[in-house]
This record gives structure tokens, sequence and C-alpha cells, in this order.
């Protein structure tokens, strides 16, 4: 049994039945025999059942929103914040998945009105069954980034929610099926990383996996001889400058919102903060402000903006990585240390006087935690932005384009922002480089991601 806890109370919320290597394997082969009837479907029948989808998820976001605070301790108008954006991702999907499918002629042709020797066409297969291993800190997100167009394109989903979020799984398993998903073709596996090795032993056509770089090399190295299409969303220690020209109060709230948001539990967190040395002192003054302004509590009540950890483990890494900071010089100004009581409480933790022989600038801290570092100048800014294995996002906060937009080329990231911070569009590919993953979900380039190309020489005889 697996057992679902309350991280802000530590209270069993429920015990559900897990997925044992026999049901895994018996979900993966109705999956794979249901598959080749969902893909031959119309996409409008698809669209329509997926639509239902989304307009369930708009009729239960208030139920939906509760769940998922009481599973993972996200305050519940982030919640709401996470359901309410939903739509708009898949709605995304609904419109231009006929567009990103459409089979392309591509024949060289020597007069427009004659036909082409050879016609020469591009169209698009389903992968087949994939294996969507996805994380707690988003599931609505990180889950429909996958799972959304994978249906949409024709493929049977095995869907392991983390072993943290598995109610929220179920829910959206739940509001599928209703929509009309056959229940072959979206499968729960409920379980922990043990269920999810399973799940990758299998004979699965693609691996679509958000979580932890470690685990993420895990689950390459797993599925590497069956050569099949690996996705992997992982961590990030994003970082972002602070130019001389803007308003430091104006860049310490959005920066403070970037690193504090979900009490800093996401892949594109701000994690490490550069400040032109010109500005610093009222930049760290502004920040600190915010920063003792945010309000800690039962995420279950309005008003609260930090929540419990979703994982009790993690307040050790953060401890750690508090504790090797200070012990090479790093000043605590707010915050650095756990919240001693009921649940998985850390104070939100600004440190200053920090550098990069520190873990806190350079391993992913996925909490309530940020330095802030001085450096004298752009060049020094983007150097250090860029001594990371990791590779999500960066930003640079100036009130000046011709300077952002070169020093944002300069970075070796997926995701380049410029006055603004932790933030995800469905129309802009969502994609790591180094450690931070490999492939792409969300925009056209994450349709094409769940179908295989199929090159036609078509020859007409003489
Ligand atoms: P993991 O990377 O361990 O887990 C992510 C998912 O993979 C979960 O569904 C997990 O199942 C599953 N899993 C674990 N081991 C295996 C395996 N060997 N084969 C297949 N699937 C497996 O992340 P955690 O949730 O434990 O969080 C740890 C750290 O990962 C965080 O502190 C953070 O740094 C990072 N992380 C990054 C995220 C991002 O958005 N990029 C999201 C979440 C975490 P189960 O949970 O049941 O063990």
């Amino acid at each position: 049994m697996l057992k679902v806890i309350n991280p802000a109370n530590e209270t069993l919320l429920r015990e559900l039945p897990t997925d044992t290597p026999e049901t895994i394997r018996a979900h993966f082969a109705r999956a794979k025999a249901a598959q080749p009837a969902w893909a031959a479907r119309p996409l409008a029948e698809k669209i329509e059942i997926l639509g239902r989808f989304r307009d369930a998820i708009v009729r239960d976001t208030e139920e939906l929103a509760q769940q998922l605070s009481a599973e993972m301790g996200k305050p519940r108008q982030q919640a709401r914040n996470e359901l309410r954006a939903l739509p708009e991702r898949i709605d995304f999907f609904l419109h231009h998945t006929e567009a990103a499918l459409h089979p392309q002629d591509v024949s060289l042709r020597q007069d427009p009105n004659t036909p082409p020797a050879t016609q020469e066409m591009i169209t698009y297969e389903p992968l087949g069954v994939i294996a969507n291993i996805s994380a707690w800190n988003y599931p609505y997100f990180v889950g429909s980034n996958v799972f959304v167009p994978a249906l949409l394109t024709g493929n049977a989903v095995l869907y392991k929610p983390s072993e943290y979020t598995p109610l929220t799984g179920l829910s959206i398993a739940k509001l599928l099926h209703e929509a009309g998903v056959p229940e072959d073709i979206f499968v729960t596996i409920i379980g922990t990383g043990e269920a999810g090795a399973t799940l990758t032993s299998l004979p699965i056509n693609g691996v679509f996996f958000t979580g932890s770089y470690a685990t993420g090399v895990k689950i390459s190295q797993a599925v590497a001889p069956k050569l099949i299409r690996v996705q992997l969303e992982l961590g990030g220690k994003d970082p972002a400058y602070v130019c001389e020209d803007v308003d430091p109060a104006v860049a310490a709230a959005g920066l403070a919102d970037g690193a504090f948001y979900n009490a800093g539990q996401s892949c594109c967190s701000v994690e490490r903060i550069y400040v032109n040395e010109k500005i610093y002192d009222a930049f760290v003054e502004a920040f600190v402000k915010e920063v003792q302004g945010f309000k800690i509590g039962n995420p279950a009540e309005e008003g609260i903006y930090i929540g419990p950890l979703a994982r009790k483990e993690q307040l050790d890494v953060l401890d750690a990585q508090v504790q090797d900071a200070v012990s090479k010089g790093a000043k605590v100004l707010v915050g650095g240390k756990r919240i001693e009581g009921t649940g998985y409480y850390y104070e939100p933790t600004v440190l200053v006087d920090v550098d990069h022989s520190m873990e806190v600038m350079q391993d992913e801290s996925f909490g309530p935690i940020i330095g802030i570092q001085k450096v004298k100048d752009d060049a020094a800014a983007i150097e250090q932005m860029n001594d990371t294995t990791f590779g999500l996002t960066a930003g640079i906060y100036t009130q000046d384009a011709e300077r952002a937009k070169p020093l944002l080329a300069q970075l070796n990231a997926g995701s380049a922002y410029w006055n603004c911070c932790d933030r995800v569009s469905p129309r802009l590919p969502w994609t790591g480089r180094q450690h931070s993953g490999i492939g792409s979900t969300l925009s056209q380039i994450g349709i094409h991601a769940f179908v295989q190309p199929k090159a036609w020489h078509l020859r007409t005889p003489a």
C-alpha cells in the first residue's frame, strides 16, 4: 500500500493499493492491444474528447485545487493558479495538432503544372505506447505537457504520477476516462520509483520523464538498449542578473516571487541571483523586505504564500546547503532553518556573500532558499551564470533591450527571459540543456515529440 501523507500536518490522507510488476505488465499488454484503434480514430474525435477533459478541469477547479493542496502542500491559491492556467495549455494542443500532423508534399517539381517524377511526402505516425513518468511539483502542468499531445497524436499512455501526488494522478485519469479516453489508452500506474523502473523495463515505444537529473540518467540508461524516444525534463540552477539601470524594488518583487513561489519547488525557480555592484545594496534591501512579507502557514488557508515542502527529505538538503554556505563565509539575512513542529516547513532563506565554491550556488535547492551574489559588470555576470552543469532558464533585468539580447544570446540555457522569470508558455518549446534534460515539450516541437515521421517515395509506373 502507498501511504499519501499531508505534508502540512503529517496526517495520513489515503492508503492506495500499488501496482505490482504483474499488473504493470498486464496494463502494458492491454494498452498495446488498444492503441491501434485509438490511433485510427479521427483527430476531430480525439480533439472533442480532450476538449471535454479541459472543460471538466474548469468545472472541478476548486475541488482539484483542494486535493492538490492537501497532497503536496501547495498553497490553495497557487493550486488554483495551476488549474486555471491549464485550459490555455490544453487549448494550444487542441488548436495546433491538426496543422502539426498535416501530411507534407515536398516533391521536387520542374514545372508546377506537371506531376513530379517521384512524389515525396512526409506523414506522421504515433510512437505507440509511451511511459509518462511525472513529478509532484506541478502535476497538472508537467503531466498534461505530455499526455495531452500524446493522446491527441494517437498514442496510449502509461501514466506514473509521483508517489507524492498519486491522488492527483487518479483524478486526472478519472476525468480523462469520463471525457471518453478509453481506460486502456490512459492507464495510471500507482507506486514508487520501483514501479517506474518496471515500466521502463517493458517494450514501450517512448519514455517522457520529469524529475531529477539522477533519476533521469537512470531512466535513460535503463531504456538505452531499446533505442526509443527519450525525453527528460529535469531540474535547473536558474540564474538571473540584475543590471544597475532597473528599479531595485520592481526587480526584487519579481525575482522574490520567481524564487519562492511554490516554496521554490519549480524546475524553473530562480536559484541564483547576480546583482551589479552599483545597485547591490538597494536590491538586497528591497529583496529582504519582500521575503519578510511572505505569509507562511497551512496551505489550505487563504492568503498563505509559503506552504510546507512536499518531501520531508528535502529539509536535510536545504540544511546542508545553508551550513555549507555559512561555513564558507556566507551570511544569512533571512531564515536559514527548518520551522520546528508539525509539517515539512522551511523558513524562506536569503543568503548573501555567496560564491561558486558553495553548494547553494551549484546544486539544485528545490526549496525556499536563494543566494545573492555581487558582480562588477555584465561580463562577470555572464561568466557566473554559465558556470553550471544545468541549462534550463536564465534571465536579465535591465531597461535596455539592446543590452539584454546579446547577453541572453551568450547564455547556455533553453529559455531566455528579459525582465521576467519562472515563466512557461504553451507556444514556446520547454527545453533544457546539459543536466536540465533532453528534448522539448510544448509548442509545435512538443507535438512532434510524440510522433515519428514516415518518408513516402511514390513513383507512378511509366
Ligand atoms: P525523482 O527524480 O526521484 O522522481 C521523479 C519521478 O520518477 C517520480 O514519479 C518517481 O517515482 C519516478 N522514479 C524514481 N525512480 C525511478 C526509476 N528508477 N525509474 C523510473 N521512475 C523512477 O524526483 P523526486 O520526486 O524524488 O524529487 C527529488 C528531486 O528531484 C527534487 O528535490 C528536485 O531537485 C528534482 N525534481 C525536479 C523536478 C522538475 O520539475 N524538473 C520535479 C520533481 C523533482 P516516485 O516519486 O514514486 O519515487
